[in-house]
């Protein structure tokens, strides 16, 4: 009977759900028996390159121990997974730890931040694994509270060493990460020391976990200029005038420290450690658990109701198009083989109109749905997802038509139902891509899936939900 339930496996473990979706990979729950691990599966794309990444972070992984690092179980270049018809193929996967209690990123976005104490564990536990890490002449690269999980008992686990690597001395050679925690010489594109833009990412993350705000968007704008040129003062009094209160002054000298401009100058692991923000009250896991597990339950509430709100949409749409299918056809009935009829014209027209809008949009980003195949998913539930059972080429010319403003569509992609679009951050003036996929989750359903390259996560939290509610207002 248990057997009549299909699932996907992979190597022994049974496929339950999507954790994430990141740049280069796809994320899923695995269950074996009564335990669970997450399934890192890196995306097709250019095979030489996969194949550095895969080794690298597997390496990297196997050579951190220290608790609050994301464990690697098993790696494999070609990890075998059967799917749900039966078919048998090969991925190239990480099987890690799970980190079931989420990320950081989420818990901020509903409790915008963290008391003190509170802040200041979480501030310990990552310093102490990651002078465990610089002792091993790694660093990370990219960290951001999207890739920092806590496991059952809400310990931190730094995970996604996507961008990690082993170093010697200094580095010139990458330049890469999630701008608003790039220190300037990864901007400005110098060499580097590992260990330094560690401390800076760091500095921001402990700034928002304070604030639930960034200290700046990136580090050559204005308010960071404050800091390279050591008005400090002003910085925290433009701060402060913004978040309307005061922050503790040892908790601002770290940051200035943290933020110091010449990484030569730049303050420790080591040296944070010893300094007096963290010496303050410091929560314990006793009590994080106690106010973190209301939480989750209000982010799983939240997550239920959009399911909910997702389900009742769907199911008012279905209604919809059957009452239309059903006036038109006792229209037919009662007009019979009258071709003169033209119940409607209206509607005739309308299409009319929208097959010319398709028609110019096809020419001028040169495709051609006939040549477009539609990527198939299974339904994930995440909290942020847009699921509708409109029609995948008038969603698609509709998605077109949103980006279209300002040529922000960079490329529509061979083949398929996706596209890159650059968004214009008028403040900072800067652009960030984001890229945009319909996938066909099954039961006539489609789902939008909106990737992230840099954009500030709150801001592309905004560019969802905007499009989450264009999208439902074209929606019958
Ligand atoms: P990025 O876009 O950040 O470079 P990536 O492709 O390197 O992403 P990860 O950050 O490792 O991938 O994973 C993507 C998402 O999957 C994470 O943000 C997280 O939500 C989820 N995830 C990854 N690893 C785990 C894990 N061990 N346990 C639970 N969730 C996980
Ligand atoms: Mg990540």
């Amino acid at each position: 009977m248990e057997n009549e339930k299909q699932q996907s496996i992979c190597e022994g473990y049974y496929i339950i759900k999507t954790l994430g979706t990141g740049t280069f990979s796809q994320v899923k729950l695995g269950q074996k028996g009564q335990n669970y691990a997450a399934l890192k599966f890196f995306k097709q794309g250019n095979e030489e390159m996969q194949l550095e990444q895969f080794n690298r972070e597997a390496r990297i992984l196997s050579n951190l121990k220290h608790q609050n690092f994301i464990k690697l179980i098993d790696c494999n270049e070609q990890l075998k997974y059967t799917k749900k018809n039966g078919t048998t193929t090969y991925k190239m996967g990480l099987i890690l730890e799970y980190g079931n209690n989420g990320d950081i990123f989420s818990y901020l976005k509903y409790l915008k931040k963290f008391d003190e104490p509170i802040a200041r564990f979480y501030l310990c536990q990552m310093i102490k694994a990651l002078i465990d890490m610089k002792n091993l002449n790694i660093c990370h690269r990219d960290l951001k509270p999207e890739n920092i999980l806590f496991d059952d008992e809400y310990n931190l686990k730094i995970a996604d060493f996507g961008f990690a690597t082993e170093y010697q001395g200094l580095i010139n050679d990458f330049h890469g990460g999630t701008i608003p925690y790039m220190a300037p010489e990864l901007l400005e594109k110098r060499e580097y020391d590992g260990s330094k833009v560690d401390v800076f990412a760091l500095g921001q993350i402990l700034f928002i976990m304070m604030t639930g705000c960034f200290a700046f968007q990136k580090s050559n704008h204005s308010s960071y200029k404050l800091i390279k040129e050591k008005n400090h003062q002003q910085f925290w009094q433009k701060m402060q005038n913004q978040l309307k209160r005061e922050l503790p002054d040892n908790f601002k000298d770290l940051i200035n420290k943290m933020f110091e401009y010449d990484y030569n100058q730049r303050i420790s692991f080591e040296e944070c450690l010893q300094h007096p923000f963290l010496q303050g009250p410091i929560a314990n896991l006793h009590e994080i658990k106690q106010q973190f597990r209301d939480q989750k339950l209000i982010i799983d509430k939240k997550r239920d109701q959009q399911i909910y709100r997702q389900r009742e949409e769907i199911k008012r749409q279905r209604e919809e198009i059957q009452r239309r299918q059903q006036i038109e056809r006792e229209m037919q009935e009662q007009m019979g083989n009258d071709s003169t009829f033209k119940s409607s014209g209206q509607d005739n027209s309308n299409q009319e109109k929208l097959k010319k809008q398709k028609n110019k949009l096809m020419e001028k980003y040169k495709f051609n749905f006939k040549d477009q195949i539609l990527k198939k998913s299974s339904p994930t539930q995440m909290i942020n997802e847009i699921v509708t059972c409109q029609e995948r080429e008038s969603l698609f010319i509709q998605i077109i038509q949103i980006f279209e403003e300002n040529d922000r569509i960079t490329k529509i992609h061979k083949n398929k139902y996706k596209l890159d679009v650059d968004i214009l951050d008028e403040e900072s003036d800067v652009k960030y891509k984001i890229q945009i996929e319909l996938c066909d989750i099954g039961d006539e359903m489609l789902r939008v899936d909106v990737l992230n390259f840099g954009y500030d996560p709150i801001d592309f939290n905004q560019t969802l939900d905007l499009l989450r509610q264009k999208i439902q207002e074209q929606q019958i």
